[in-house]
């Protein structure tokens, strides 16, 4: 590429909310073959909303989540402020949560008014030892649908499955019909449950899942995604993505993303969603064939 095409390239970019960190970015995403995007407030809105509780015999619907919220109040993760949300739509008086623990992607734990309770995946109840019985059956069958199921236990006996659904952003869809007709291949890769995730892929047309990732392991699933000679994109916005934005061969951070993330990346977006990986792409396109 010459240093002019180049130039009006990434002017052309920034025109259209494309910031180009690293110059030969724009060459990079022109050899790009497989675009992998993170789930969580990259495909969907990252602000889900509790749409399901299926509380076991003898626990009432109030009491369970009074209890599970008293935990969450103390965590930052969405999924955590979606459960607070909706006890206080409830009008639940949340009791003061002690020895309060993130057991990161798995959930978090906490005592209060003296009894245990943990909330999270089937992985953190089968770390645990706690017996889902029957409603491990309820939250694959909401798995399947899309949402994602977390049990929660108390003092090891399970009492719930509350599951939360975070709205796929309104432009996703064009968004990933627009990768495939630049003949790119799509993946997402998140910590989400795996059916959870294979639902929303299907919904998408999506290529590939790598789903239950912990947040360390992003990058290693980055590396099973690179197929023979192509280059890989990673679009995230999350400080958990920042390795895997400074491992991919183009890691591309939304711009609503967090500081980390945009520090991490090669190219940055203005926007929140995935127009701006589509215009990126579009212009180093355009940009790497007028040069030939
Ligand atoms: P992601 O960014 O994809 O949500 P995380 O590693 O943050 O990945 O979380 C992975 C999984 O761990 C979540 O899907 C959820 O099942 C569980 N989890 C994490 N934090 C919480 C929490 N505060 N409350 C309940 N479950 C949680
Ligand atoms: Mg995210």
């Amino acid at each position: 590429a010459t240093p002019t095409s180049i130039m009006v390239g990434t002017g052309r970019a920034a025109e259209m909310g494309v910031l180009f960190r690293k110059g030969d970015a724009l060459q990079m995403l022109q050899e790009t073959t497989v675009v992998a995007v993170d789930k969580t407030g990259t495909l969907t809105e990252g602000r889900p909303e509790l749409t399901d509780l299926i509380v076991a015999e003898g626990m009432t619907e109030d009491e369970v989540l009074r209890l599970v919220a008293a935990v969450e109040v103390t965590s930052e993760h969405p999924i955590a402020t979606a459960i607070v949300r909706a006890a206080e739509t409830r009008g639940l008086e949340l009791p003061e949560p002690e020895d309060f623990a993130s057991i990161t992607g798995y959930g978090v734990r906490a005592s209060v008014e003296g009894h245990t309770i943990l909330i999270g995946a089937d992985r953190l109840m089968s770390r645990e030892g706690v017996e889902m019985g029957a409603l491990s059956d309820r939250g694959a069958e909401l798995a399947i649908n899309g949402k994602t199921p977390l049990y929660a236990a108390v003092d090891g006996v399970i009492a719930a499955v509350i599951a939360v659904t975070d709205p796929i952003k309104t432009t996703t869809p064009d968004a990933i019909e627009a990768l495939h007709g630049l003949g790119l291949k799509v993946a997402m890769i998140t910590g989400d449950n795996a059916a959870t995730a294979k639902s929303i892929a299907a919904q998408l047309g999506i290529d590939h899942v790598v789903a239950e990732v912990l947040p360390e392991g992003k990058v290693s699933a980055l590396q099973d995604l690179r197929s023979n000679g192509g280059k890989l994109a990673f679009v995230g916005d999350g400080i958990n993505d920042a390795p895997a934005l400074a491992a991919a061969d183009v890691g591309i951070a939304i711009g609503t993303g967090t500081d980390i993330a945009i520090e991490a990346a090669d190219v940055v977006l203005m926007s929140g969603d995935l127009t701006g990986v589509v215009n990126a792409f579009d212009i180093s396109q355009r940009t790497m064939r007028n040069i030939r």
